[in-house]
């Protein structure tokens, strides 16, 4: 091929064009001086996001544990570098705590998170796997940051196989745990398994609520995708827990239906059923993001979650909003406030960020009483 003038100049412009987007594919740009006077003035610091992880590798004796594979990949090491953090400095789970904690005050339209711990795997005869666990972060520590942040909600994790599963559901409950978090399909837990239903009665009593992954997983190495079924969400609903499908079951297919599919026509025969928005705005699920916000008959089972650290890309929603809208998300440094401008953007309901509180009340009202 002979290269003229004309030709490196457009190869020139293309390669950066491409790098910038990118790079802003993932990460935005330091963000200016707040404008939370763009925020709608009801859900000015007023809104709650139910999916947040705590993780670390246990620096400051956080009691925080990383696979040495998890460590290593490539989703660590970029997630962190979104966060211009870095999986080698010694005080890294202090400093993700800090950063989380300003980009809350930053986003503007958070009052709070639900801060979530991870538990083990346990095996089917209830023992602990560490061998196939990513991550681990102690109900502990983060009962801790919520005793001591504001900012924060506690919600624990506990895997029902434990054998003293119930034991440690009463002692999380007594600090103040509004939720309990669970990735099926990581920790291999199957919901309709027979030997949870003490463990959903328990959570009934004290009015704990369940957010449990539903349908595919795809950025962590999983014990089976069976275990996202949406389906089996019958077992805690008939038990009467409240349940948040974490994602809006917004990947993979059951039985040639899509979880999504399987997932939504739950919703009339169950009023405590809700879905998460977490996750929706990743390169991933981004998709399933667009259909949502036209299922609008779904609207009043929406709450609002991101599940930070996961970098929602901004890039790929450019021509499916407004061009100032799109702009306004794009240019975000702040994960947590570009996510909600690429929703607000989508025209979804501006209730969903209110809609957490709505569905933990009976358990927060339950805990400061
Ligand atoms: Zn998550």
């Amino acid at each position: 091929m002979k290269l003229n003038r004309r030709k490196l100049l457009w190869g020139g412009a293309t390669t950066v064009a491409l790098g910038a987007s990118g790079y802003k594919l993932f990460r935005g740009f330091e963000d200016g001086a707040e404008d939370s006077q763009e925020i709608p003035q009801q859900l000015q610091r007023a809104g709650l996001d139910v999916h947040v992880h705590a993780m670390g590798v246990g620096t400051g004796n956080s009691g925080c544990w990383m696979s040495d594979a998890m460590k290593r990949s490539i989703q660590a090491r970029t997630g962190l570098w979104t966060l211009r953090l870095s999986i080698d400095q010694p005080d890294l789970d202090q400093a993700y705590i800090g950063y989380l904690i300003r980009r809350i005050h930053t986003a503007g339209f958070l009052k709070q998170v639900v801060l979530l711990a991870q538990d083990y795997v346990y095996n089917e005869q209830g023992e602990r796997a560490p061998l196939r666990t990513p991550f681990y972060t102690p109900n502990d520590y983060v009962a801790r940051l919520a005793r001591d942040h504001a900012e924060f909600l506690f919600g624990a994790s506990i895997h029902p196989y434990r054998r003293d599963a119930l034991d440690e559901l009463d002692r999380v409950a007594g600090h103040g745990a509004v939720l309990v978090k669970w990735i099926p399909n990581v920790q291999a837990i199957r919901l309709n398994d027979p030997r949870c239903r003490p463990f959903y009665r328990c959570l009934a009593q004290h009015k704990i609520a369940l957010l449990p992954h539903v349908g595919d997983e795809q950025a962590m190495v999983v014990a089976g995708q069976e275990y996202g079924d949406p389906r089996t969400l019958a077992a805690p609903l008939e038990e009467g827990v409240t349940v948040i499908a974490a994602h809006a079951a917004s990947l993979g297919y059951r039985d040639g239906r899509s979880n999504f599919d399987l997932l939504a026509e739950m919703f009339p025969k169950w009023p405590n059923l809700y879905a998460d928005t977490s996750a929706l705005t990743l390169i991933t699920r981004w998709r399933m993001l667009l259909r949502l916000a036209e299922r609008t008959g779904l609207y009043a089972r929406l709450v609002h979650g991101s599940d930070f650290p996961l970098p929602p890309a901004s890039t790929v929603f450019i021509g499916r909003m407004p061009m100032r809208r799109w702009w306004n998300a794009w240019k975000r440094e702040n994960p947590l406030r570009r996510d909600f401008e690429i929703k607000q953007g989508l025209g979804l309901p501006e209730a969903i960020y209110l809609r957490g509180y709505q569905v933990l009340a009976p358990r927060i009202s339950a805990a400061r009483a």
